[in-house]
């Protein structure tokens, strides 16, 4: 057994309402530099969409040069690693700026040298690489919840209605989530195992991955070798850049800066215990839909005296087994089961996990889901469906995000119970 310690994040989608602070505070703190312009370490993107960059979850599309070995690890195909050592150019997988979106400013000088008019003057968008003033926003994390408001103008350029139809019914069972991205510090990143210059490491005392700006020569193969495409090229220093956990933050005591402004308080940040030597086993099962119950397998019970002899051994520090201990992302992952990590499928073991949304909540009480009846509500009625969840946090397994939706409706329900003065209606409990 070889112990390791691992800071991880635990994000309940239940909370989020979209408001974009953590990006906006991440990227203040990180990426307001030259080069970095349309890079958002932290970013909301609206679900079901395509996300930023758009399409990152196909993983056709970006994975063209590179496949796995047997035991999970990131290899180029045959042909693929000359192309890739004889020219930086030969790197067929990477995202364009237009992947990303086009960066843009508003027009501001418009509000003071516009001509007598009507109306009030409005500030448009103005594109940052040409200077031009954009018409219309094309495209961006947020797509298709802007086409969601322009829906009855522009549904059939876009044909929305007849891609949500054709794979979620009718018009009124459409639904919209939002899922904040960051990088997952994988156990088993493919950002370092694709990186030529081995530029790129995780941390031993904690597990931050990080990208040494002095060693990173500008491959971009992290860029393509990241399944959450999460590595940024920065077009004028020549290195990649990716989220630091806002490692000197955690370094003084301190939360992430996402963590620490989010409103909806979805974030919370703890430590895990982790058994090193089971990634590889973790990351190679044969069967998809085993591979969040794998990832489950490689963590350790903070609590149980060997694992903690075993760690002080492995010379972990008390106060993070201690740490471990008190983990909300132990409780909710590995105790109560109702956070996920996001596609395991991409077998990288990310250490970013969800609680999935029972939302619109509103929907649930209204078809009676959160009841008071003391009957256990049929979560499969409520609006987003949960082979969408599972697609997404489980490679597809229900069982497990069924069983998830269920804890969080009961303790909604038990919630509820209670008066102000915090007495039990004894029949709902
Ligand atoms: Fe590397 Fe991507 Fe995993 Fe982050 S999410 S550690 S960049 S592979
Ligand atoms: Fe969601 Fe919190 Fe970010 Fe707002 S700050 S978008 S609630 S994660």
């Amino acid at each position: 057994m070889k112990i390791r310690a691992q800071i991880g994040m635990v994000l309940n989608l239940d909370k989020c309402i979209g408001c974009h602070t953590c990006s906006v505070t991440c990227k203040n703190v990180w990426t307001t530099r030259d080069g970095v312009e349309y890079a958002w370490f932290n970013n909301v993107e609206t679900k079901p969409g395509t996300g930023y960059p758009t399409d990152w979850e196909n993983q056709k599309r970006w994975n063209g040069g590179w496949t796995r070995s047997r035991s999970g690890k990131l290899q180029p195909k045959q042909g693929a690693k000359w192309r890739i050592l004889a020219n930086i150019f030969a790197n067929p997988d990477l995202p364009e700026i237009d992947d990303y979106y086009e960066p843009f400013d508003f027009d501001y000088d418009h509000l003071k040298s516009a001509p007598e008019m009507k109306a009030f003057p409005t500030a448009r968008p103005r594109s940052k690489i040409t200077g031009e003033r954009m018409e219309k926003i094309e495209k961006g994390p947020n797509w298709e919840e802007i086409l969601g408001g322009e829906f009855s103008k522009r549904s059939k350029d876009y044909n929305f209605e007849g891609v949500q139809k054709e794979i979620y019914g009718e018009y009124e069972n459409t639904f919209m989530m939002y899922l904040p991205r960051l990088c997952e510090h994988c156990l088993n990143p493919a950002c370092a195992a694709s990186c030529p210059s081995g530029a790129i490491y995780k941390r031993e005392e904690d597990g931050i991955v990080l990208i040494d700006q002095e060693k990173c020569r500008g491959w971009r193969m992290c860029v393509s070798g990241c399944p959450y495409k999460k590595v940024y090229y920065n077009w004028s220093t020549g290195k990649s850049e990716k989220c630091t956990l806002c490692y000197p933050r955690i370094e003084s005591g301190n939360p992430t800066i996402c963590s620490e402004t989010c409103v909806g308080r979805i974030r919370y940040i703890g430590v895990m215990l982790y058994d090193a030597d089971r990634i590889l086993e973790a990351a190679s099962v044969e069967n998809e839909q085993d591979l969040y119950d794998a990832q489950l397998g490689v963590f350790l019970d903070p609590n149980d005296p060997a694992v903690i002899a075993e760690a002080r051994k492995a010379g972990i520090p008390e106060d993070w087994i201690r740490a471990a201990q008190e983990s909300p992302v132990w409780k909710m992952a590995m105790d109560w089961k109702v956070a996920f990590p996001l596609h395991p499928e991409y077998r990288t073991l990310p250490m970013v996990w969800y609680i999935p949304p029972l939302s619109p909540i509103q929907n649930a009480a209204q078809a009676g889901k959160i009841g008071t009846d003391g009957e256990m509500p049929d979560v499969r009625s409520l609006r987003i469906p949960v082979r969408y969840l599972a697609n997404m946090l489980t490679a597809g397994d229900e069982a497990p995000v069924v069983q998830a939706l269920e804890r969080m409706l009961a303790m909604r329900a038990y919630m509820r119970a209670k008066t102000i003065d915090g007495i039990i209606d004894e029949g709902i409990a």
